[in-house]
């Protein structure tokens, strides 16, 4: 098979295009964030030019000299990672979307310096819906209160919702999981829409069950190191 990003993206867009058509979708209501974490300045260079447009990354050290050989519109910077509340700064400058908001300091620290910026960041609240103790996220009980909270801060922008289920092998097992996502950000309703959950091994179950952000590494760039 060949091992080019741009044929592994072609492939990863048919499976899209594939599920979306079952699921009675339009495949334009799905943005495909590509997770770049270790992947190699010049292979994501290779995806850009193949068309990726969003790019995912986890660490802002990492992220930062990406950006900097790339340069910060090559692409839409998507944080995906833990992010500590003394990391904030360097996010808001590096980054127009933050997926990993857990707690209201970290929204409000986002935001204060969004406003130094004169910028407004775009951020989903980061859920753990199984409620394992090595995850991020607020509780499903929490999300409610915080979604309210930070709906009221100027420079940032609530788009919804994202969450990382357990590692599954079947992953059908993944779906309740996504499901619950999005019974949630139905219950919660605007300004809640974008729901960012399914990853390489259960992108096609989390979009059936309603995903609008699937970031998806391994599919596009091969195994990590
Ligand atoms: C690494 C990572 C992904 C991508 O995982 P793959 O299985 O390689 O597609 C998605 N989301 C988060 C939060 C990640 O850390």
């Amino acid at each position: 098979m060949d091992d080019s990003v741009n044929a592994r993206l072609n492939r990863v867009q048919e499976r899209i295009q594939a599920v979306c058509r079952r699921a009675g979708r339009n495949p334009s209501e799905v943005r495909l964030v590509a997770v770049t974490k270790t992947v190699a300045v010049d292979r994501i260079r290779e995806g850009i030019e193949a068309g990726l447009g969003i790019l995912g990354e986890n660490y802002i050290q990492e992220a930062s000299d990406k950006i900097a050989a790339l340069g910060a519109g090559a692409a839409q910077w998507h944080f995906i990672g833990r992010l500590q509340t003394n990391k904030a700064r360097h996010a808001a400058v590096l980054f127009d979307w933050v997926h990993s908001v857990d707690n209201l300091k970290l929204a409000q620290e986002l935001d204060r310096r969004a406003g130094v910026l004169g910028r407004r960041l775009a951020i989903l609240v980061q859920v753990n819906v199984s409620g394992e103790t090595s995850k991020g996220g607020t509780t499903l009980d929490d999300t409610r209160a915080l979604v309210d909270r930070i709906g009221r801060l100027d420079h940032l922008d609530l788009k919804g919702l994202m969450t990382m289920p357990p590692f599954f092998d079947d992953p059908d097992r993944a779906r309740p999981f996504f499901a619950s996502l999005r019974e949630l950000r139905d219950a919660i309703g605007p300004p809640l829409a974008d729901l960012s959950m399914g990853m390489s091994g259960d992108f096609e179950a989390a979009i059936e069950e309603g995903a609008t952000l699937v970031r998806v590494g391994t599919a596009l760039f091969g195994p990590r190191s």
